[in-house]
């Protein structure tokens, strides 16, 4: 059976309220209290291990090294997604990168996780600073492509809910969404070696099956999202390809969950309702893969990986 991984980005309320602008963030209000345990209780549910990708500053607080606790204990693996979840990650200077990844790691190593080898950047791009830093500090992975055409759909979004004097142009753009590989394949940096793992679209057609995209399509009709989840399971399955799907804590909460979200895509589906999509999702996966966290997709995706260049790259 091919395997399939599930990861899981743990966005808080504050990171979405800083991204789009709204100086409530500054209050740093959270809902992983009532996100995470929902998050577990599918997972345990479904029987299957996953990647929590953590934002270092929650790990710093009570309710989220809480959640990095009870995630390890679930026997998940915690990966590093960045310190401060600043979007814009490709406009740091290297030692801003460096000291980024790292306090993110000492935040969740102190909530008790073991030291990351996983990263998934913010803002869906990579640059060779950022995989140096990453081969330095001795990570196995990068999680950070969605490769897609629909970004230039996504740069539009942003430009239109990103605080004034926020990095536009350079988002969810270029490379690392159009023309990347849907596969995982091997970055050679100057600094070592690290495998991409890509966040999974649907071959070919190359558009979106992670788990707020299927929110989205729910919204229009629940046949419709079930039916673009069927359809990328079974190209898929014919061509070979071990999906890697993405969740969000936005993918099990109602909007009053999320004050301040109305803005957000499939904010208006209920809980209840996420909930059972989420159920028959990953039930659906299970079907037909052997679903892992995105550690063990990278350690089963063995050493015949395609090799690219990182100095090919933007440097930053
Ligand atoms: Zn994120």
């Amino acid at each position: 059976m091919n395997v399939a991984s599930v990861s899981l980005d743990l966005d808080n309320l504050w990171a979405y309220l800083k991204t789009h602008g709204d100086p409530a963030w500054e209050r740093r209000p959270s809902f992983l209290p009532a996100a995470v345990p929902r998050l577990l209780e599918v997972f345990a549910e479904q029987g299957l291990t996953a990647t929590v990708f953590v934002v270092g500053a929650d790990a710093e607080r009570d309710d989220g090294a809480a959640a990095v606790a009870s995630i390890t204990a679930a026997g998940h693996e915690v990966a590093n997604h960045s310190h401060r979840h600043e979007p814009w990650l490709h406009r740091y200077s290297r030692a801003e990168l460096a000291e980024e990844v790292a306090r993110a790691e000492e935040a969740i190593t102190a909530a008790g996780a073991p030291r990351p080898v996983g990263f998934r950047g913010p803002g869906y791009s990579v640059t060779r600073d950022l995989l140096e830093v990453l081969a330095e500090r001795g990570y196995r992975y990068d999680a950070s492509t969605l490769p897609t055409w629909i970004g230039p759909l996504a740069r539009a979004y942003h430009n239109r809910t990103a605080p004034p004097g926020a990095e536009r142009d350079g988002l969810f753009g270029g490379f690392s969404r159009v023309l990347a590989p849907n596969a995982p394949y091997r970055w050679r940096t100057a600094a070592g070696e690290l495998v991409e793992l890509p966040v999974t679209t649907m071959p070919l057609l190359r558009v979106p099956i992670h788990g707020s995209y299927l929110l989205q399509l729910h919204q229009v009709s629940p046949r419709l999202a079930r039916g673009h989840f069927g359809a990328a399971l079974r190209l898929c399955r014919a061509l070979g390809v071990s999906p890697s799907l993405l969740l969000h804590p936005t993918d099990v909460l109602g909007a009053a969950e999320a004050p301040g979200m109305e803005f957000f895509p499939g904010m208006a589906v209920p809980g209840a309702r996420k909930v059972e999509l989420l159920r028959w999702v990953l039930a659906a996966l299970r079907r037909h893969f052997e679903v892992v966290g995105t550690g063990e997709h990278v350690a089963r995706a063995g050493s015949g990986l395609r090799d690219r260049d990182a100095g090919r790259l933007a440097r930053c």
